[in-house]
């Protein structure tokens, strides 16, 4: 199942989950997706684990959620320190499972390694899975604070433009707690001639530790009301779930009431904040605009 001839003028929303790193916690991460799933996603990605371990999970879940909620998934794929060899076995299991859609990614690169494979950056895998005779739906990742690799935005966009013109068909963004961040990055990518759709990327932050974690990770910027909401609520876990679910909504709907109509939401095989975020927004989903 492709996922753009899905996409409506509505509001909808699309959910990340992440694969188990062995097959032990398999069953239980795959009944927390397929919970998420019952909720009715437009679609739900399933990362890949850092460095290229675990795609048999993430590509058994993708097809898990698929075959019982029949929902379409978006498989991520790294290529740092990958062989070509090694991509087309896994283009030739993601057709073989049905999968459609594959978000093109480089990966991380482990802090004093020298990556010896044969794809240096996203835009080579996502040439080479066009030129591979498969028809995948292919996204990328883009970053509205800059990729923390970037020595400035006009290079970063630069090169996020060489993976659309390598064949991307969509972008989702890094997380972000600003939305001002996003329309602005929106505003110089269309300059630059990338019209691809971009999907949001919001993160409900429901802990302490959850945002200590996700900074280091994103290096996104935190506004003021944000970290107010931190300090306030982040020693009382109940009230920072529903303080972080509150503030991810109110992204939410303020993106949908700016004319962006998919919103991708990082909800960390968490059903409750899933459909907590689904309830805040009920009678606003499938609302035209
Ligand atoms: C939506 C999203 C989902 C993600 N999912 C995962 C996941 O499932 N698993 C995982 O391990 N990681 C994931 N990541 C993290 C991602 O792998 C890292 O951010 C990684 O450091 C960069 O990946 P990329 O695909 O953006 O790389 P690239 O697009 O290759 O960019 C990386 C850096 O190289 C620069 N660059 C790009 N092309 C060139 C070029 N031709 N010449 C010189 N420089 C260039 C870019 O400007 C950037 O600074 C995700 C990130 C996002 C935003």
């Amino acid at each position: 199942m492709k996922l753009l001839p899905r996409l409506s003028r509505t509001l909808s929303l699309s959910f990340e989950v992440f694969p188990p790193k062995t097959g032990v916690n398999f069953a239980s991460v795959q009944s927390a997706a397929l919970e998420i799933a019952s909720l009715k996603p437009s679609f739900m990605s399933v990362t890949y684990g850092a460095g290229g371990h675990g795609s048999k999970f993430t590509f058994e879940l993708c097809h898990e959620i698929e075959k019982m909620a029949h929902i379409p998934t978006l498989a991520h794929l790294t290529c740092t320190g990958q062989k070509k060899e090694f991509i087309m076995d896994s283009l030739r299991t993601l057709h073989h499972l049905g999968i459609d859609n594959i978000m093109a990614l480089r990966g991380d690169i482990v802090q004093g390694e020298v990556p010896d494979g044969d794809f240096p950056h996203a835009c080579d895998l996502i040439r080479f899975i066009r030129s591979s005779g498969f028809d995948f739906c292919i996204g990328a990742a883009c970053y509205p604070e800059i990729h923390p690799e970037s020595t400035d935005r006009k290079e970063d966009i630069r090169h996020l433009k060489e993976k659309v013109d390598a064949g991307c068909d969509f972008l989702t963004t890094q997380m972000f707690f600003d939305n001002a961040l996003l329309f602005h990055f929106l505003y110089r990518i269309r300059e630059a001639g990338i019209h691809v759709p971009v999907y949001p990327g919001i993160m409900p932050i429901t802990s302490k530790t959850q945002i200590e974690r996700a900074l280091t990770l994103s290096h996104s910027f935190i506004p003021t009301r944000f970290k107010n909401l931190v300090d306030h609520f982040g020693s009382n876990p109940s009230a920072m779930k529903q303080a972080g679910i509150a503030y991810a909504t109110d992204q939410i709907i303020d993106l949908y009431a700016s004319g962006i109509e998919n919103i991708h939401v990082y909800t960390m095989n968490k059903p409750d904040v899933a459909a907590a975020i689904m309830h805040n927004l009920s009678d606003i989903l499938g609302t035209s605009v």
